[in-house]
């Protein structure tokens, strides 16, 4: 049996099909098996410190089934963007030290990504130990999904598992070429929860469904848009991307965000949002201020009346009241992007109040999913309760829109 059974596929994602195929790590049998383990360990690190280590705990049920299990578990993940170089601040040992902290349990580092050091070190490994290889993306034919790469990379084990649901959208070695070379593989535990609750959103989501989307980046939005508009009943749009809609419909932003390389994008936006009878909220006033920066002046106004010179930089009290208006009356909610500049106070208010909001869905009953990143700070220090936070921002925005998924597909190959 996979990971996704008959009755939960999506017939309109081919790459759904493909899912039934995938094995969960149930099914594997790693008794004294070397398994190359796939985690996203990407996790903000300041001077050697994990300022949040929620990835790496998320990690912890299937390193400790493993263990429990008896697999010899080499361990691999991205940290950053060192594009193919060496850099020493975004080395992993950080996080080997901390998973030891988590596991109560040594995790053994090695500096290389591949080579004879790492051959010895698998070597040495007993069953239910743990080693930890050095940032992925330090290795060049990483990201370019190299194959002479992914053959090294992939020689010492003979089972693996992908559990780093945030790249998932990535077509990498780490990610995919091994998984082409390695016949025993499945999804960690990680990854079948991302599935699984990210999936309950496109499968017959209860009424009313609500969309909010926000944050600075329109173009990963637009496609979740537009795949969810026949199932979706309200979305309301904050954050920086709102001001290319309010612009398009027809008012003056001021200074504020706009991407309008999208413009043509939006223009063929509204006609969906109509067509499928989706509530369009966006922001009827705005915080607004002269520069994006600690201590500056800042005022609300409504949308109609930003001045010359001045950005949008939060949503406003009424339109925090109107969208938790609809936020708490919905029974299926998505939300991925601040509504603000939420790094900079005061200007993380609207996207404070949005989680808590959200947070008083869930206890509604809701199924409320929030798609990582930047929010996630937000809704651990409001210590809301969620039906899921996802560990991938960029992932679960790809997975909702209904790409195909390379590094889910690949599990089902060929088993
Ligand atoms: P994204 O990665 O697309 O979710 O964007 C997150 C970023 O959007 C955060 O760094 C926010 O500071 C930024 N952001 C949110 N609202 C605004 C705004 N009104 N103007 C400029 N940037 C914003």
């Amino acid at each position: 049996m996979g990971i996704c059974d008959e009755n939960d596929r999506y017939s309109h994602n081919d790459w759904l099909v493909i899912m039934i195929n995938v094995k969960s790590i149930h099914e594997l049998d790693v008794k004294g098996k070397k398994v190359l383990c796939r985690f996203d360990f990407n996790v903000p690190i300041k001077e050697g410190v994990i300022e949040d280590d929620r990835r790496l705990r998320e990690a912890l049920p299937t390193i400790q089934y493993l263990i429990e299990k008896g697999a010899k578990i080499i361990m691999t993940s991205h940290l950053g963007r060192p594009k193919g170089k060496r850099t020493k601040e975004l080395t992993l040992l950080p996080v080997a030290k901390k998973l030891s902290e988590l596991l109560g349990k040594e995790v053994k580092f090695v500096d290389e990504v591949v080579g004879d050091k790492v051959t010895r070190e698998v070597e040495g490994l007993g069953n239910g130990e743990l080693l930890l290889l050095e940032n992925v993306r330090f290795h060049p034919g990483e990201e370019a999904n190299d194959p002479e790469f992914a053959g090294e990379l992939a020689s010492p084990a003979s089972v693996y598992v992908n559990d780093a649901f945030g790249t998932a959208h990535r077509k990498h070695t780490s990610t995919y070429g091994v998984a082409k070379i390695i016949k025993e593989k499945a999804a960690g535990f990680l990854m079948e929860k991302e599935i699984k609750n990210l999936s309950k959103l496109r499968e017959n989501p209860l009424s009313p469904f609500t969309l909010i989307l926000g944050g600075a980046k329109l173009k990963t939005k637009i496609p979740v848009i537009k795949d969810l508009a026949s199932l979706v009943d309200n979305l309301l749009v904050g954050g920086g991307m709102a001001f290319s809609f309010l612009y398009k419909k027809g008012i003056d932003v001021g200074d504020s965000l706009l991407d309008e390389s999208l413009f043509d994008d939006i223009d063929n936006l509204f006609p969906i949002i109509r067509d499928n009878d989706v509530n369009l909220l966006m922001p009827l006033d705005v915080v607004i201020a002269k520069e994006i920066k600690e201590g500056v002046e800042n005022k609300v106004v409504p949308v109609e009346s930003i001045p010359e010179g001045w950005k949008g930089v939060d949503i406003g009290p009424i339109t925090i009241e109107e969208f938790r208006r609809v936020i708490i009356e919905s029974k299926t909610l998505f939300w991925n992007g601040p509504m603000g500049v939420f790094e900079i106070h005061p200007f993380d208010k609207g996207t404070r109040e949005i989680a808590i909001s959200i947070g008083e869905a869930t206890k509604n009953g809701a199924i409320t999913v929030v798609g990582g990143g930047d929010t996630d700070k937000a809704i651990e220090e409001s210590g809301v309760e969620l039906t899921h936070l996802s560990t991938g921002g960029g992932a679960s925005l790809k997975f909702l829109s209904g790409e195909e998924m390379p590094a889910i597909s690949v599990l089902g190959e060929g088993v």
